[in-house]
């Protein structure tokens, strides 16, 4: 394939879609923190794009921009595979965030038929996802502590906290007030540490856990097929 997928940094959306036209770029990924400022920029936005309020892909078709998010597809083919289940019928779970990645765990949550409980450090937004999905929304603080015990048969961690390489950024827990049964599946969406300290301590208390690696694989197999019309083949 005489193609190539290269990192370009970028401080505006704007100024991205006018290199990528004036270069004749086909179509690009989009990352934090410009996943919903490129919405406005865009022509056409995919209906999963439009619910979840946030953007990954980017194709250009017929000299317009459209929208695309595969994020949504990629959490929930990775959550089905770490949980070995066809849906999320009967499961209690909770999303720990609000934002893009938050909300396409939402989407595949709902879409799976299980039931859902937002934790958030800013409520308006955990309130907003939740309504969106007609789940339950409370503050990320020692005060959900119940909650969480309650919605914790798989536990979607997506903020950033965690993420990163300082010594202070790796010792970050957004879940420091819930002491771990060993009963919860835990599936943390960074894969850069590997481990995450919330990871390694669910971890040590017999929980199944996961980082984030596999719905970065998964997303990027559908954002493929929307690049290049072909589906990926792992060789
Ligand atoms: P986002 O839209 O900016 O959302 C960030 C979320 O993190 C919000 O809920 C925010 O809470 C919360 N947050 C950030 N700093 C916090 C702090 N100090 N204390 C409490 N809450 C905090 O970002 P995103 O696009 O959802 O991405 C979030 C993470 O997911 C990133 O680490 C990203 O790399 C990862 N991700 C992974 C994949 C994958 O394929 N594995 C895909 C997408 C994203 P507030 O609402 O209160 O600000």
């Amino acid at each position: 394939m005489n193609a190539v997928y290269i990192p370009f940094s970028a401080n505006h959306v704007e100024e991205s879609i006018e290199f990528a036209d004036s270069l004749g770029i086909k179509g690009f990924s989009v990352t934090i923190p410009h996943k919903e400022a490129v919405l406005p920029s865009l022509k056409q936005i995919s209906a999963e794009a439009g619910e979840i309020g946030a953007c990954n892909t980017v194709v250009k078709k017929g000299g317009d921009w459209y929208g695309y998010n595969t994020d949504a597809i990629g959490i929930s083919r990775a959550l089905l595979e770490f949980l070995g289940v066809k849906n999320f019928k009967k499961m209690k779970i909770a999303i720990i965030g609000a934002g893009g990645a938050a909300r396409a765990a939402a989407h595949a949550v709902k879409d799976l038929h299980g039931k859902a409980c937002i934790f958030n450090r800013t409520l308006s937004r955990a309130k907003e996802t939740a309504e969106t999905y007609n789940f339950k929304w409370t503050a990320l603080d020692p005060s959900s502590r119940y909650l969480l015990e309650e919605y914790s048969d798989l536990i979607i961690q997506t903020t950033n906290i965690g993420m990163g390489s300082t010594p202070e950024e790796l010792s970050k827990d957004p879940l420091f007030f819930h002491d771990f049964m060993g009963t919860e599946a835990v599936y943390d969406v960074i894969y850069h540490p590997g481990k995450t300290k919330l990871l390694r301590r669910a971890e040590k208390a017999g929980c199944k856990i996961s980082n984030g690696y596999s719905m970065l694989l998964y997303q990027a197999y559908k954002q493929f097929e929307l690049f290049t019309g072909s589906t990926y083949e792992q060789s």
